[in-house]
């Protein structure tokens, strides 16, 4: 009887795609299933609302790997499946048509999907959501034949949708319920700060609104705001956030807590069983907790280490939190986890929109965020470890190097 194991991924995404590659990148040499329920192969997210919305990339630029990688890597790709459910005592997956396929070790990278806005009128054409490729063929589509968008939701998707479609020439609003756009994840200040970059560029950013209608005759015409204001429109936009997609996992005993819970090395509660990406609570060793992140960098660099941890080699998954956003001529990048934090500290110009931020706790800086200044990343990062109590007086000062701050940070060896 063949020894020949088979390592089977659900999703293909990002995490899923970078899953097989490091399964060869580390020797194995069994079977490798890689399935996906979208007719497409694995593609990065981060361009679908940036320059591949925008019409400036072609469709070849986003995937993750052309064609030909999957053929000679030997890699099962199985597009258009959807698995129908795991059964983890068999340790089979289970697909339409009741086919079966075994496995020796399974990883989860199912990714999250898109909150539906529940309200009335929500299934009027011309309403979008913005998660995959087809997503973004529609929406870049109907761009070219509207003039006037709401954009639900400040976060990420409705910030970067919305300066993509400035670009284009709509006519942009913004409709966000919190007091600023982006107030989870940036805070006040911050938020406040792509709120005014966002008005600098035309948009009607409308903050403290709550969509309570859409409004139409068969296409939506406009949004119904909770304080009575209307919003005409010929094109809606919903962002309002993702939940991971946990069903399969949840359905096959594996326990789910906002995600798949995970070790740090990527198991789940169930042996031979791995998750990583948007859908995996993993513990993390810095933060000595559970941490889910829905960003592109974690769905690029935790397969590595789920992929050595299937193959039983110890491993554990300790990065930082990262992201980037490109809006306008402002590029970001974001850094660590400010939840907690007690002090803003900024070096640079806010008012130049060239400045890094510093969240900090107890004097101790645990996230930061670059804005159009560059190649600071693995200082302020260096930073964040150490947990050494930095300052502020130097952090704020632009004429002293960062890695000094560093070097004086570094905890003794
Ligand atoms: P998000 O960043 O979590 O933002 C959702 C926004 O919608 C929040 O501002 C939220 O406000 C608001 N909201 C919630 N319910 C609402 C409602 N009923 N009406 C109007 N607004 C409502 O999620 P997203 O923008 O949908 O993005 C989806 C995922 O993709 C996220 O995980 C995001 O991190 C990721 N993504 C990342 C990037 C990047 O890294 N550059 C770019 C695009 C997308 P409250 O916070 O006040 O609830």
């Amino acid at each position: 009887m063949s020894e020949r194991k088979t390592h089977v991924i659900v999703g293909a995404g990002m995490a899923g795609a970078k899953a097989a590659e490091a399964l060869r990148a580390e020797g194995f040499e069994g079977r490798i299933v890689l399935i996906g329920a979208e007719q497409e192969r694995p593609y990065e997210r981060p361009p679908l609302s940036k320059d591949y919305l925008r019409g400036e990339v072609d469709r070849e630029k986003v995937y993750v790997h052309p064609q030909s990688f999957y053929v000679d890597h030997d890699i099962e790709l199985r597009p258009a499946t959807r698995v129908q459910a795991i059964d983890r005592r068999a340790q089979e997956v289970v697909l339409r048509g009741r086919e079966r396929l075994p496995f020796d070790r399974l990883l989860l990278a199912t990714g999250a999907e898109p909150r539906r806005l529940v309200v009335d009128g929500a299934d009027l054409e011309g309403i979008h959501y913005l998660r995959d490729l087809a997503d973004a063929n529609a929406l870049r589509a109907a761009f070219l034949h509207s003039r006037r968008l709401v954009v639900i939701g400040g976060g990420w998707i409705g910030a970067e949708v919305a300066a993509s479609a400035r670009q284009l020439g709509l006519e942009v609003t913004i409709v966000e319920p919190a007091e600023v756009m982006l107030e989870r994840a940036l805070g006040r200040e911050l938020g406040g700060f792509y709120g005014e970059l966002h008005r600098a560029n035309g948009v009607d950013v409308r903050t403290g609104a709550m969509p309570v209608r859409l409004e139409g005759d068969g296409r939506v015409a406009a949004v119904r705001l909770q304080d009575g204001g209307r919003v005409e429109c010929d094109l809606v936009l919903v962002g309002i956030g993702v939940l991971p997609r946990t069903a399969l996992a949840e359905a096959a005993g594996v326990l789910v807590e906002n995600g798949v819970v995970a070790t740090r090395g990527l198991e789940t509660s169930v042996p031979g069983i791995f998750a990583a990406g948007d859908v995996a609570s993993a513990q993390h060793p810095f933060y000595n907790r559970r941490v889910r992140v829905e960003h592109w960098a974690n769905a690029l660099n935790q397969p590595a280490v789920a992929a050595q941890s299937m193959l039983g080699k110890p491993a554990s998954y300790d990065r930082l939190p990262y992201f980037f956003s490109d809006q306008y001529d402002v590029g970001m990048e974001f850094v660590g986890d400010p939840t907690g934090s007690d002090e803003l500290v900024f070096r640079g110009d806010l008012a130049q929109r060239e400045f890094i931020a510093f969240w900090l706790s107890h004097g101790r800086v645990i996230a930061g965020m670059n804005v159009n200044v560059w190649d600071v990343v693995d200082d302020v990062r260096a930073l964040i470890t150490s947990r050494a109590g930095v300052d502020c007086e130097a952090l704020r000062d632009s004429d002293i190097p960062l890695p000094q701050l560093v070097s004086e940070a570094a905890p003794a060896a």
